[in-house]
């Protein structure tokens, strides 16, 4: 099996409770689930039709603000930002808006207005949105190219324990729509291969990553 992050050879596991079948990459940390795991689009869109997002619930705000804390000190002051996956609601959106950042956001499923190509971010924000991807690394890419240079990327999605034993009993891969995990080290190879500035981790969810003048 080779990596769809770094391309380098990498092992397999199967997680004996379930018998599904993962990659995973001892160089960059990627771990992904075989594609016969992997969902089609409308699978996806009934599970996530489960989720409660509900823009009143201050627990719901309470984390966005969160991310927001870590995030907006490491970022510089941006004028305009993308909210990438957004799901349902615009919550985070309009959160960075109080924060005088006019943002858009996007989301396949809820808000797929195509989003205009020559339109640059200084600052893209995706949160829990990199485990559903089925090709983290061409979207990572893309969002590059909706950023000016110099811009941030600001993702949030849960680290795994990189301990084979420790991944099977951790929740995050039993939700059948989360097919590919990462820790900050799968990021910093990113960065190295696009030529970015890894800025910072938060040792758990969150990687903010420049891209170079
Ligand atoms: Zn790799």
């Amino acid at each position: 099996m080779i990596c769809h992050i770094c391309s380098k050879e990498c092992s397999g596991f199967i997680d004996e409770k379930t018998s599904i079948e993962y990659g995973y990459c001892e160089t960059c940390e990627y771990i992904f689930k075989s594609h016969e795991h992997h969902q089609d689009f409308s699978t996806q869109k009934e599970r996530y039709n489960l989720h409660e997002n509900d823009e009143n619930d201050e627990g719901y705000q309470a984390y966005f603000q969160r991310f927001l804390d870590f995030t907006l000190p490491l970022v510089g002051k941006p004028n305009t930002a993308l909210d990438f996956g957004c799901g349902r609601s615009s919550l985070l959106a309009s959160l960075l808006d109080k924060e005088g950042i006019d943002c858009d956001y996007y989301d396949p499923i809820y808000h797929p207005d195509i989003l205009s190509d020559s339109k640059k971010y200084q600052l893209i924000v995706s949160t829990e949105v990199f485990e559903h991807l089925h090709q983290p690394r061409e979207v990572f890419e893309s969002l590059l190219e909706r950023l000016v240079e110099g811009g941030y990327l600001a993702l949030q999605t849960q680290f795994h324990p990189n301990d084979i034993e420790a991944f099977k009993k951790w929740y995050y891969h039993q939700d059948p729509t989360h097919i590919v995990f990462f820790t900050a080290q799968t990021f910093r190879v990113l960065c190295e291969i696009y030529g970015c500035e890894f800025v910072g981790d938060n040792g758990k969810n969150i990687v903010v990553i420049r891209k170079y003048v």
